[in-house]
């Protein structure tokens, strides 16, 4: 049993696949609604709606793209119509590209900025003005170990996910007073589409700087989200807690 009631809800940017999958299902099982958005993966956001309703709560799934104000903003409208207002909500939805910084346009820089970073703001900004009302609420945002330590070939994404730990540590500092924090969770390998591609080289030099030797699990990743999106975690704020077998880089 956890301490969700079965009516709140939760919203998940970024649901359809990887962490946020994961998440969308282990909140789920916690007793919320949840209300994720998809980028073009219908078929995928249908099964994953079947999947959480299947579990007893309500789920509802929208089309958006998270560096779109607009879209974000009719994402969230359309999740608060159909599941009422926000009590949690986790921004999953990121994307990599990946160059050395000399060879690097200008469109991948600013794509994963757009999306990883403005993202957040979108999301982020969208939801808070009712939970400012309701004086409580709970936001995670998803970051990166690159964001803490820096990666090479990808100043891109390290910029992004490390301006998500300065976006939320001062969100968590606007906001507390209102009840409301703010928390960001640093994941280091986890297999997901994200690191499918990587090589089998790059693979196995990860797992030598991993004390645990192994790759983490999205479910793995879900379990922290659920913990500091619940009541458990009601004097966590501005933390950003590293999920990562231990990776020193
Ligand atoms: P994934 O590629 O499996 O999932 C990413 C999700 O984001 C997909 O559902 C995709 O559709 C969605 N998305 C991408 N661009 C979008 C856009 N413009 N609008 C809406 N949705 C969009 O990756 P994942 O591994 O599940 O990654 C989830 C989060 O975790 C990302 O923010 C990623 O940077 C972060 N992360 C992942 C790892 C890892 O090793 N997998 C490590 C650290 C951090």
């Amino acid at each position: 049993m956890t301490d969700n009631s079965a009516t709140k809800v939760a919203l998940i940017s970024g649901g359809s696949r990887g962490i946020g999958r994961a998440t969308a299902l282990r909140l789920a099982r916690d007793g919320f609604h949840v209300g994720f958005c998809y980028q073009s993966n219908e078929q995928a956001a249908k099964e994953l709606a079947q999947e959480i309703a299947e579990l007893g709560v309500k789920a509802q799934a929208v089309r958006a793209d998270v560096s779109d104000g607009d879209s974000v903003r009719r994402f969230v409208a359309e999740t608060e119509n159909e599941l009422g207002p926000i009590d949690v909500a986790v921004t999953s939805a990121g994307i990599t590209k990946d160059n050395a910084l000399l060879m690097m346009p200008d469109a991948d820089w600013h794509q994963v900025i757009d999306v990883n970073l403005s993202g957040v703001f979108n999301v982020c900004r969208s939801v808070i003005f009712e939970m400012m009302k309701r004086k409580s609420g709970s936001i995670v945002n998803i970051s990166s170990v690159a964001g803490v330590y820096g990666n090479a070939t990808q100043t891109n994404y390290a910029a992004s996910k490390a301006g998500i730990i300065g976006f939320s540590r001062s969100l968590a500092k606007e906001v507390g007073r209102y009840g409301i924090r703010a928390n960001v969770v640093a994941p280091g390998f986890i297999e997901t589409d994200m690191t499918a591609d990587l090589s089998e080289k790059v693979k196995k030099q990860a797992m030598q700087s991993i004390p645990l030797r192994r790759l983490g699990r999205a479910e793995e990743v879900a379990d922290l989200v659920s913990y500091l999106s619940s009541d458990r975690a009601s004097y966590i704020t501005g933390a950003v807690l590293q999920i990562d077998g231990g990776i020193i880089i």
